[in-house]
């Protein structure tokens, strides 16, 4: 016989995407609120009357008044550069060669690369994230570790090797074979181990010969289940690079798209000043996107436009993208889309924020009929938030005459002091 839990709180389920229709109706609110879990997945949500009843010999854990949500999901993180986070004064080229490429050369050593590896999620799992994609380095013992440390705390993770064979130390470089090698070696280790999944990860295109990149595309072609993570047009210089190195291109995502590295299950991170044949090259492949808000403003890439790419049909995901963005929060991250989409003119509402950072980020890594909602058979990975967890919360929520009005300034000011709890795969870390 399988032990069920009731966890009790409040609890907000979407039930379908608050960007279309009146957002404060996409998700089903209880105040007084509970989730069936038995063998780490979910088997009901719904009022807690209503549970107990229906699961009498539950055992109970009950959060009060607490919020509780799917956890967060990181649609685009790098992981080794936790130890460089809020680093200063620098943009995108910059930011690399001072800051990055230096700190991505120590992950040659495994012991290292597995001491970061674990700091970042127990990090990132004392923030409510409870899966990430990340970029590791060129070193697959990074990519080994990253794993290692997920599979040992349970999470959902997805990582890759990134791939770099010119535009980079040449500690960092690999070559276009080793690249296919390496990332072959270790989609036959680790995709679909357990919790686990490979993304093939080619860097950039100024920091991939083209032939690197029709290698790896070739490799996604025969891997065809892995995701595809890279980064797409984030910062103008970086656009006005790609196209000395490629002068044949017809824009960045044509970089991609001739060697392989369109397609479904392609990720972009960033994707800020895209041409229109790029957006809908990209909504015909059926890609998704990274909105990561804090990076953009902290090394100056520029406005996302949230709006014009939803309503292209594009899949959405949040992120943080560690370490150029300046935390590993995912709260702080949802404050910084708004102020981002505020500087478009648009506000964009709690639940709009409260789903991209869940269900939208699911899409993104298609992922949605696994993690990222609070519904039958979707896997036990929960956040539970103190919506008054600090004075100055606390004294704006007393006023809060809705659960809209109750989050929002935990999105707003909330840090790691916001979050009562974290659930992985129904058991609390
Ligand atoms: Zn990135």
């Amino acid at each position: 016989m399988t032990a069920t839990r009731l966890i009790l709180g409040q609890t907000l389920a979407f039930v379908r995407d608050p960007f279309d229709g009146v957002p404060q109706d996409a998700a089903i609110h209880e105040r007084l609120g509970a989730i069936a879990v038995s063998n780490g997945v979910i088997s009901d949500v719904g009022p807690v009357d209503k549970l107990r009843t229906a699961h009498p010999d539950a055992e109970i854990i009950d959060h009060g008044t607490a919020l509780i949500l799917p956890g967060f999901i990181d649609a685009h993180a790098h992981y080794p550069q936790t130890a460089i986070i809020a680093s200063w004064g620098k943009r995108l080229i910059d930011w690399l060669n001072s800051y990055t490429f230096p700190e991505e050369m120590r992950f040659d050593d495994p012991a290292y690369a597995r001491e970061v590896a674990g700091r970042y999620l127990d990090l990132t799992l004392a923030y409510g994230t409870t899966t990430v994609a990340s970029y590791c380095t060129t070193h697959p013992e990074s990519a080994t570790a990253f794993f290692d440390a997920a599979k040992t705390r349970g999470v959902r993770a997805i990582a890759g090797k990134t791939c770099m064979d010119r535009n980079a130390p040449d500690d960092l470089c690999d070559t276009a074979a080793r690249a296919y090698d390496e990332s072959k070696a270790l989609i036959d280790q680790w995709h679909g181990q357990g919790r686990l999944g490979y993304v093939i990860t080619p860097r950039f295109s100024p920091t991939s010969t083209p032939d690197q990149l029709s290698a790896l595309g070739a490799l996604w072609s025969e891997r065809p289940d892995c995701l595809m993570q890279t980064h797409l047009s984030e910062q103008t210089d970086e656009i006005a690079w790609v196209s000395e190195l490629f002068p044949e291109a017809r824009d960045y995502l044509d970089t991609y798209q001739t060697r392989g590295l369109l397609g479904q299950r392609g990720v972009y991170g960033h994707a800020i000043h895209l041409e229109d044949r790029e957006v809908s090259a990209l909504a015909e492949a059926d890609a998704a996107l990274v909105h990561c808000p804090t990076s953009n403003t902290f090394i100056g890439s520029g406005l996302f436009d949230i709006d014009g790419l939803k309503s292209r049909g594009l899949r959405i995901g949040l992120a943080t993208d560690t370490g150029g963005g300046s935390s590993f929060s995912m709260l702080r991250t949802m404050a910084a889309a708004y102020e981002v989409a505020q500087l478009r003119r648009r506000a964009l509402h709690p639940a709009e924020l409260l789903w991209l950072a869940t269900r939208g980020s699911a899409e993104a890594l298609r992922l949605e009929d696994r993690i990222g909602t609070l519904a039958p058979g979707i896997e036990a990975d929960l956040v539970v938030l103190d919506l008054a967890s600090t004075p100055a919360i606390a004294q704006r929520v007393a006023r809060a005459d809705s659960i809209w009005e109750a989050v929002f300034p935990t999105i707003m000011m909330g840090d790691d002091r916001a979050v009562s709890a974290t659930y992985v795969g129904g058991h609390k870390v």
